[in-house]
C-alpha cells in the first residue's frame, strides 16, 4: 500500500511574551503587511486600558490604524466587524482583548484572508494562541475554523492588570489538558483515533508545570502571569502540532461547553474546566484528589452553588455533554452517563 499520510500544521511566526512587549507591535507590522491600513478590534474598556496606546504607537510609526470597538463574540458582532473591516481593506488586523475580541478578530481575519496579531489582555484561557474561534449564534456556541495568529504579543505588564480570578482560570484551562490527553489516548484504544505523541506530551508537560508550580501562581505578581502565559502558549503549540484542539480539550471541555451553552451561572471558562477536569479524572479512575488540592491552591471553587448553578444543572451537563461533539470520543462515552454516576462524580469531587 502506498504511503498516503499527510498533515498540515500552522504556527504563529513570532511569539513575544514578557514585560512591556507591546512596544514591539509597530516593528512587527512590516514583516507581515505592505499596507499602512490596520484594523484593530477591541472593546471599550480595553481600548481605554491599552488600545489607545497601541493606536498611538502605530500612528507615530506612520500607519493608519482603524479602531473597531465591539462587544461579545456573537455572530452579529462578527458580521459588523467584517463589514467595517472590509471597507478599510487592511493589510493586517490586531485583536486586543480577553477572549471575545480575540475570537472575533481570529474569525474576521480568516474570512478576510488577512493575517492577524493576537494581543491578549487577560490570561484566562488558551484561545489566545489557537486557530479556533468560539462564536455565539443564538443560543449555540460554534467552534469555528479561524486563523492562527501570525504573531502573539503577550505583554505581562498588561496581563497583570486582569483580576487574579482570570489568571487562575487560565491556569485551570491548561491543567485540564491532563484529562484531555487521557481522553485522547482512550479514543486511540477504543476508536483507533490517531494520537500525536509529541502534541500529547507537550500538552501534558504544560499542565504538569502548572500543577507543580500552582503555589507560585499568586495575585499581583507579574512573574505568575509569565508562568501561566508560557504554558498557555505551550498548549497552543500542542494544538498546532495536532492540528486540532484534541490535546487541550476532552470530556472536561465537553462539560464546560454544555454549561456554557445553557448560559446559566456565572462561572468563567477555566473555572468550568476545573470542575470538569476533576469529575473527568474521577471517571478515569485517576488522581482527582491531587487536582482538587491544586485548584484549592489557585482559589478556584469546585462547588456549583458558588457559580449560581444547581447540582442538577451540573449533573445534567455531565450526563449529556457527550452529545456536543459526538466525533470526539471521551470517557463520557456515547450514551448518557447515568444520573447516579454523574451525581457521584459531582458529590465526591466537591466534598473536600
Ligand atoms: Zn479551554
Amino acid at each position: 500500500m502506498e504511503f498516503e499520510k499527510y498533515k498540515v500544521m500552522q504556527f504563529p511566526r513570532d511569539v513575544i511574551v514578557g514585560h512591556s512587549v507591546m512596544h514591539t507591535i509597530p516593528s512587527l507590522i512590516p514583516l507581515y503587511s505592505r499596507s499602512d491600513e490596520i484594523v484593530i478590534i477591541t472593546g471599550n474598556t480595553t481600548y481605554e486600558i491599552v488600545g489607545r496606546e497601541i493606536e498611538g504607537m502605530l500612528k507615530d510609526a506612520n500607519y493608519s490604524p482603524h479602531v473597531i470597538k465591539t462587544g461579545d463574540a456573537t455572530y452579529d458582532n462578527l458580521m459588523k466587524c467584517e463589514e467595517e473591516a472590509r471597507g478599510v481593506k487592511p493589510g493586517i488586523m490586531i485583536g486586543i482583548g480577553g477572549g471575545s475580541k480575540i475570537d472575533l478578530t481570529k474569525k474576521a481575519a480568516f474570512d478576510l484572508s488577512v493575517p492577524f496579531i493576537s494581543v491578549p489582555t487577560s490570561p484566562s484561557h488558551d484561545g489566545i494562541a489557537s486557530p479556533r474561534a468560539s462564536i455565539k449564534k443564538g443560543p449555540v456556541i460554534l467552534s469555528e475554523n479561524a486563523r492562527m495568529p501570525i504573531a502573539i504579543v503577550a505583554d505581562t505588564s498588561i496581563l497583570i492588570k486582569a483580576p487574579y480570578r482570570y489568571l487562575a482560570a487560565g491556569a485551570a484551562d491548561v491543567i485540564s489538558n491532563v484529562t484531555a490527553v487521557l481522553d485522547w489516548k482512550l479514543a486511540n484504544r477504543i476508536k483507533g483515533e490517531e494520537v500525536s505523541s509529541s502534541a500529547a506530551t507537550l500538552a501534558e508537560y504544560a499542565a504538569s508545570e502548572l500543577i507543580e508550580k500552582a503555589h507560585l501562581i499568586l495575585p499581583g505578581v507579574e512573574e505568575s502571569v509569565w508562568l501561566v502565559t508560557k504554558q498557555i502558549l505551550a498548549s497552543g503549540t500542542a494544538m498546532a502540532i495536532a492540528s486540532s484542539s484534541r490535546p487541550a480539550s476532552g470530556s472536561e471541555h465537553l462539560f464546560t461547553h454544555a454549561i456554557e451553552m445553557t448560559g446559566k451561572g456565572k462561572a468563567i471558562h477555566g473555572e468550568l474546566c476545573a470542575m470538569g477536569t476533576v469529575a473527568s479524572m474521577f471517571l478515569h479512575g485517576g488522581d482527582w484528589k491531587k487536582l482538587v488540592s491544586v485548584f484549592k491552591t489557585l482559589n478556584i471553587s469546585l462547588k456549583s452553588s458558588d457559580y449560581g448553578l444547581t447540582d442538577e444543572e451540573v449533573i445534567d451537563a455531565l450526563s449529556t455533554a457527550h452529545k456536543i461533539r459526538p466525533e470526539r470520543y471521551t470517557i463520557l462515552g456515547e450514551s448518557d452517563l447515568s444520573h447516579n454516576a454523574a451525581q457521584r462524580a459531582l458529590e465526591i469531587t466537591t466534598i473536600i
